[in-house]
């Protein structure tokens, strides 16, 4: 299972890398501090060139569970739209409330720009150690939602891992229609 409708929009997984995804924003899983790291974060800065970097910079920083805009410098797509999310501390710490509203604020960002497609890596599942499964639930039940209210014709999961991928696969079969 790899795609799936959610009234006018489709929800698409695709494993690879986010950086080269054809879509009007793609959502970084930043740190509060907007400061670059490792992770998909890391590759984003790298491919998208200092631009980026200079506009978080001005920025100065994003509280857990928001989001802000940047440009996308030399990627193909027209916005970054910087997530951050939680630390994984065992679940009890507000994580699934901050996770689901990383990815809320993330679309509501984006239909701020006009962006009609939307790529998402996994947030916080690297280094950030939120169980992968709990986060993937997560990211489709709370996307899904928010499409009651914002307008887009792709919402794009975009997995690195083979464990990444097959983990969305059962969550998006189980969210499929009979
Ligand atoms: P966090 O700090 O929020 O945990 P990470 O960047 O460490 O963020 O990891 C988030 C997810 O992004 C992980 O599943 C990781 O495998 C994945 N990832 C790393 N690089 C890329 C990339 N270039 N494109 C898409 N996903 C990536």
């Amino acid at each position: 299972m790899t795609q799936l409708r959610v009234g006018k929009t489709r929800l698409t997984l695709v494993q690879g890398d986010i950086t080269i995804q054809q879509v009007d924003a793609i959502v970084n899983a930043a740190n509060a501090a907007l400061r670059g790291g490792g992770g998909v974060d890391g590759a984003i800065h790298r491919a998208g060139g200092p631009d980026i970097m200079a506009e978080c910079r001005r920025i100065g920083g994003c509280p857990t569970g928001k989001a802000v805009r940047t440009t996308a410098g030399r990627l193909p797509a027209d916005h970054v739209i910087h997530a951050v999310g939680p630390i994984w501390s065992g679940g009890n710490a507000g994580e699934p409330d901050l996770l689901a509203s990383a990815y809320r604020r993330s679309l509501e960002v984006a239909a701020s720009q006009g962006a009609r497609t939307v790529a998402f890596p996994s947030i916080s599942t690297g280094v950030y150690g939120y169980p992968k499964d709990l986060a993937a639930d997560t990211a489709l039940d709370t996307v899904s939602a928010a499409l009651s209210r914002l307008d887009f014709d792709e919402v794009r999961f975009v997995v690195f891992g083979d464990d990444d991928l097959a983990t969305y696969e059962q969550a998006m079969h189980a969210r499929a229609p009979e």
